[in-house]
């Protein structure tokens, strides 16, 4: 039976004769046309839509349901610069379990103007004097702080006294010592601590760290990073980082830590030994009081070694590159906001791999990984501990640079 006209349409006369049998192409055993089609509804067929609107059952999600809004836990943000602006803040609308509720500026006005913008209310506004009172506020759950380094140790020991949970961002603090505050704060406090290292949230980090793992590389030997920019000395954003007593340091705190990251993640071990160099250009104002450019080794207990720097006056690099007996994975850009790329060299060529990236991003899976660990009383991935060790080996790298020799990291007990 020929059931279409010589367009190729379906012939009219084949459509009625097929409604009046109640049979369909289906029963032909052609299976392109069902009764609930030919039929113009009706989906007597099991397993057919009918026409008219319906309710189907869940579906299989691709995506993750955020929680009810009564659920999400509040979060307030302390500090409104670059960062919390720029990326913080939009991150919150696709996060699933984190909701922005507070913030907390030094400055009134552009505190009211965010506020407006994110419908939180004028009554969750504090300033750094009255940031205390957010102890009295039970809408805040979580205290995200986005200051300068200097500032993170200060303002987590407060949020902990306000019986808040703390979302830090890196580096975590600038000594040893505060960090160590910071904990033992937190325990006190019988609430959790999460720095941000949103790069072991981000998908290309994630897949190299899992190819490493399965052993798509072989035996790891050598990680390579390097991360450098710019800075300048007009964006206010920079003007607190060429002041030691804000940042603590120069490039090696403010992008080396990802570098140093990079080859703690991806070998998943923690370095014995650390040997730096560090390089200034001479008379440049911006480097008075912090360094500028840093190259820095580490050796793994497995032998495996990491040769890694960063940079203040080179053009933006954020690269991170993983050696192994069969082949290498290379992430370049390995750790901007968006658009990361992750390749694969082996044998059979260099090819790029294609990573499924979520809608969300990196800071909202970050934030939403916190909320669960203190919703479900599970240890977040990157607890203060992780960020206290970066702080250690950081202080290692400095002290190698400034005595000029290799030194051990049992020696300044960052393998505890
Ligand atoms: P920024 O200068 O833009 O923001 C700092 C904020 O702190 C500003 O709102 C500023 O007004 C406020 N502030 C309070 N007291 C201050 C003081 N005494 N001096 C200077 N500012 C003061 O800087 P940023 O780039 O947003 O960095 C803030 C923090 O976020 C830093 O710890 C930085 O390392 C971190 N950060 C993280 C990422 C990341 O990808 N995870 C990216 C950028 C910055």
């Amino acid at each position: 039976m020929n059931l279409f006209d010589k367009d190729g349409r379906l012939d009219l006369s084949r459509r009625l004769f097929l409604r009046s049998t109640g049979g369909g192409l289906l029963g032909s055993g052609l299976g392109l046309i069902g009764p609930a089609f030919a039929q113009g509804g009706g989906g007597s067929m099991p397993g057919l839509p009918p026409s008219r609107p319906t309710g189907r059952p869940f579906p299989e999600m691709e995506q993750e349901t955020p929680v009810e809004p009564g659920r999400r836990l509040g979060w307030a943000v302390v500090g409104l610069g670059k960062f919390a602006l720029n990326q913080i803040l939009p991150s919150f609308g696709e996060s699933r379990c984190s909701k922005l509720v507070a913030l907390v500026s030094g400055n009134r006005q552009k505190a009211e103007q965010v506020a407006s913008r994110y419908g939180v209310d004028t009554r969750d506004l504090y300033d750094y004097q009255t940031f205390d009172r957010i102890a009295d506020n039970p809408e805040v759950d979580v205290v995200y702080v986005i200051l300068p380094n200097a500032l993170h140790a200060e303002y987590t020991v407060r949020a902990f006294k306000a019986g808040k949970h703390v979302f830090c961002e890196k580096p975590m603090a600038v000594t040893v010592e505060e960090c160590e505050t910071m904990i033992s704060a937190g325990r006190e406090a019988g609430r959790k601590l999460m720095v941000a290292y949103r790069a072991q949230f981000e998908p290309h980090n994630v897949e190299a760290i899992r190819k490493v793992r399965d052993g798509e590389i072989g035996a790891l030997r050598l990680v390579t990073s390097d991360h450098g920019r710019i800075l300048d000395p007009k964006d206010p954003a920079d003007q607190w980082r060429m002041v030691k007593s804000l940042a603590g340091g120069g490039s090696r705190y403010d992008i080396g830590i990802y570098s140093l990251q990079a080859a703690r993640y991806l070998t998943g071990e923690e370095p014995v030994e650390a040997f730096g160099q560090i390089a200034n250009t001479k008379d440049d104002p911006r480097f008075r009081e912090v360094e500028d450019r840093v190259a820095f080794q580490l050796r793994f207990p497995s032998g495996a070694v990491a040769n890694l720097s960063s940079s203040y006056s080179t053009a933006s690099v954020k690269r991170i590159q993983a050696f192994g007996e069969k082949g290498s994975i290379i992430l370049d850009p390995a750790t901007e906001y968006e658009g990361n790329k992750l390749a694969l060299q082996t044998e059979k060529g260099r090819q790029e791999v294609k990573v499924k990236v979520k809608e969300q991003s990196q800071f909202a899976a970050e934030m939403d990984h916190f909320s669960q660990s203190v919703m479900n009383n599970h240890d977040p991935k990157t607890p203060g501990e992780e960020g206290l060790r970066d702080i250690l080996i950081m202080q290692a790298i400095y002290q190698s640079a400034c005595e000029g020799r290799p030194v051990s990291m049992e020696a300044t007990g960052s393998t505890r």
